[in-house]
Formats: structure tokens, C-alpha cells, sequence
């Protein structure tokens, strides 16, 4: 399918849905004010803040604003997990179970913020459902830099649109009833184009056939207990020495039937893990959406130094078509015209080319989106 427009989405988009910016990630991830002391992600918050306070803090504990850059956190958690080295007293094997439960805890922070917005919600809540309202799937793609499934959940609800071609081969499925995974057929004929090229947190992957299965957004809790094995929670029970209820689901792959559903998201980490199968699938993908799109809409994505290798896509395809793209850039908060700056050092100066909001989602917003065609005209 040719699309005209492609919208690139980052943090900030995920904002009017109440979730976290990156620069907010760790607090949201530590805060457990809601949380049952017992339940999961208790156990889960305790073990991980017992690695930081070992490898960073010296053994102090550190709170939230003490702790390192999860950029930091993730490089070197992979630097040597992948190599099959220590980090001071934890082994690579101790080292992936953090990564693993920094990742479930994700998961279950991600969930938790969006569903509790959308009981309370707020006027960017609003204006975001205009948007999913008014969105145009025929012709504009998405390619989210995001994990969330703000935007799968967001049409699914504002369209009824329940089918997504994530450009990379992944299969819809579901969990049944008893605790196994199912392929699924498609739902109706509407269909949003959706790149996710560090992965999703509704995505489970078969390290033994290589299939990549996706689920409904409400189903992401069940990814979430899926990748946590029996075998890791005894290891963390006996770190933490906290007895926590949990479920354990460890369902076959539908294709192959070995027990090896996992997952590979590219985390933030300088090293990110986008040397699988399913990864490289999604940034061919992206890169023929780049390619046929008139319009590059940037939405609350800042280009971050950890993503130099999307940025070398974005440069090497804007430099490669003979008609250049038109950019909008959606961007807020006070690093506004910091954002500006570093969009228009990048891709140049433009006269009548380049426009930039940066209020983040007003009404303006929607009606230079209408006059693109990024959503339909009322
Ligand atoms: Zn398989």
C-alpha cells in the first residue's frame, strides 16, 4: 500500500495518554504508591533497585533521582550480558533476569499508566482522541519509536479499527482461556499501517522457529507474565527474599510448539538489540515508508543520540529523493526550541517546507494535520 504521509511518532505523543517521558521513566517505574505491597511488581521494583544500589550507588540505596540514566543502565547491562561477562557480582545470567524484569515492569508501568488516563481523562486525552478520531489510515503510515500501544488501543476504540500490519511478518494471535496462544484472524477490513522498529510490548517472539506474534493491547499483561519464568522468580525470590503472587504463563509457539516465546525490544541502550529478524523487517519497512511519504510529521520525538542509526536512515532517504520531503515537527515542554534547533540543523532550513508547533497537541496541531491529510477533512 502507498501512503502519502508518514507520522513519526516518539515519548511526547505517548504524553497526551498519560505515560511517561523518558525523563520520568525511572520514577514511574519505582513508584509503587498504587501498587499492592505483595503483588508482582513490588518484588520486581525490590530486585532491581537492589542491583542499582550494588553496581551504581556503592550499596547505598538510591532514589529515583539518583539513579543513572537508564541509557547508562541498559548499555551496560548488554555490554556484558551479551558477552557473557560479571558486572561486579552479578553474572550474565543474573544481569539478563534485571533486563528481563526492568522490561516486565514496563510493561505493567506502560498498562497501568494508560488505563488509569483513561478513566481520568484530561484535555490532551481529548485532544488525542480527535486525532485517532479524524486519523487517516489510508493515507498516512506511523512508525512508532515507542513500545506502548497508544496508538493500536487509540484506533481500535475511536474506529473499531483492529488490524495492524506492523511490516514485519508478525502474526495476530491471543491467549485462550487456558493459558495457551492462538492464532487469530484478522477483524473486519480496516487496516492502520504501523511500524514499530524497537519492538512492542504487545509482540512475543519464537526463539526457536523466529515467528513474531502480536496480541490486543489488553492483552500486553499476559506478554508481561510470559516472559517471566518460574525459574525467574524463584531467582529473585531468593535476592529479594520477598514471597510475591505471581502467574506464570509459559504458553507453546503456534507454529512450532516449542516453549520459547520471549521477547527482543531494543531498549534504551546505545547497543540496541535490532539485529533480529523481525527488527530488520521492520526498518525495511519504515525505510519504504520514508521513501514514497510527502510529508515527515515528527510528533513529540526529540532524535536522541541513541538513535544515531535511525537517524542515518532518516539522512541517507532525505538526501536520496529527488523531491525532498515536507516536515512538521510536533514538539512541547521547555526543551521546545532546543528541538527546533537540532530538527532544522539536521535537515536544513527549508523556506515554506518546514513547520513547527511546539505547544504540543493544540487545535492548531489537528487542523495543519487536516490540511495534509494525516486525518480526514471533516
Ligand atoms: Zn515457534
Amino acid at each position: 500500500m502507498d501512503t502519502e504521509n508518514l507520522l513519526i511518532v516518539g515519548a511526547g505523543f505517548s504524553l497526551n495518554a498519560g505515560l511517561p517521558l523518558a525523563s520520568a521513566f525511572t520514577s514511574s517505574l519505582l513508584n509503587l504508591s498504587r501498587l499492592k505491597i505483595d503483588g508482582p511488581s513490588n518484588a520486581l521494583v525490590r530486585f532491581v533497585e537492589g542491583f542499582v544500589a550494588k553496581t551504581f550507588a556503592e550499596g547505598r540505596s538510591a532514589a529515583p533521582r539518583d539513579w543513572p540514566e537508564l541509557e547508562d543502565l541498559f548499555t551496560l547491562v548488554d555490554l556484558s550480558a551479551n558477552t557473557g561477562h560479571h558486572l561486579g557480582e552479578y553474572s550474565a545470567s543474573d544481569l539478563r533476569l534485571v533486563r528481563r524484569a526492568m522490561i516486565v515492569r514496563m510493561i505493567r508501568m506502560l498498562s497501568q499508566a494508560y488505563y488509569s488516563r483513561e478513566r481520568n481523562a484530561d484535555g490532551n486525552w481529548q485532544l488525542l482522541e480527535e486525532l485517532l478520531c479524524g486519523f487517516d489510515t489510508e493515507r498516512t503510515a506511523i512508525l512508532s519509536m515507542n513500545w506502548d500501544t497508544v496508538i493500536e488501543s487509540g484506533l481500535a476504540r475511536a474506529q473499531d479499527i483492529h488490524n495492524v500490519e506492523y511490516g514485519c511478518e508478525a502474526i495476530r494471535a491471543d491467549f485462550d482461556g487456558a493459558g495457551g496462544l492462538r492464532q487469530r484472524r484478522g477483524q473486519g477490513t480496516r487496516t492502520v499501517h504501523l511500524t514499530k522498529p524497537h519492538g512492542s510490548v504487545n509482540w512475543l517472539y519464537c526463539d526457536s522457529c523466529r515467528k513474531v506474534y502480536w496480541v490486543p493491547p489488553s492483552s500486553a499483561t499476559k506478554v508481561a507474565d510470559t516472559l517471566f519464568r518460574r525459574q525467574d522468580w524463584d531467582a529473585v525470590k531468593r535476592i529479594t527474599r520477598l514471597t510475591q503472587s505471581h502467574t506464570i504463563r509459559n504458553p507453546a509457539c503456534p507454529h512450532c510448539s516449542v516453549k520459547s516465546l520471549g521477547t527482543r525490544f531494543a531498549t534504551f541502550s546505545y547497543r540496541k538489540a535490532l539485529d533480529f529478524p523481525m527488527h530488520s523487517a521492520s526498518w525495511r519497512t519504515a525505510e519504504n515508508h520514508l521513501r514514497g511519504s510527502v510529508n515527515w510529521v515528527f510528533f513529540g520525538y526529540s532524535m536522541p543520540n541513541a538513535d544515531f542509526e535511525f537517524k542515518y536512515l532518516l539522512k541517507r532517504v532525505q538526501l536520496a529523493e529527488p523531491i525532498r520531503p515536507r516536515i512538521t515537527v510536533v514538539t512541547g515542554g521547555d526543551g521546545a526550541d532546543d528541538t527546533e534547533l537540532r530538527f532544522t540543523r539536521f535537515f536544513g532550513d527549508v523556506a515554506g517546507e518546514r513547520r513547527f508547533f511546539k505547544q504540543g497537541l493544540t487545535n492548531e496541531v489537528l487542523e495543519h494535520l487536516r490540511s495534509i491529510g494525516v486525518m480526514r477533512d471533516l
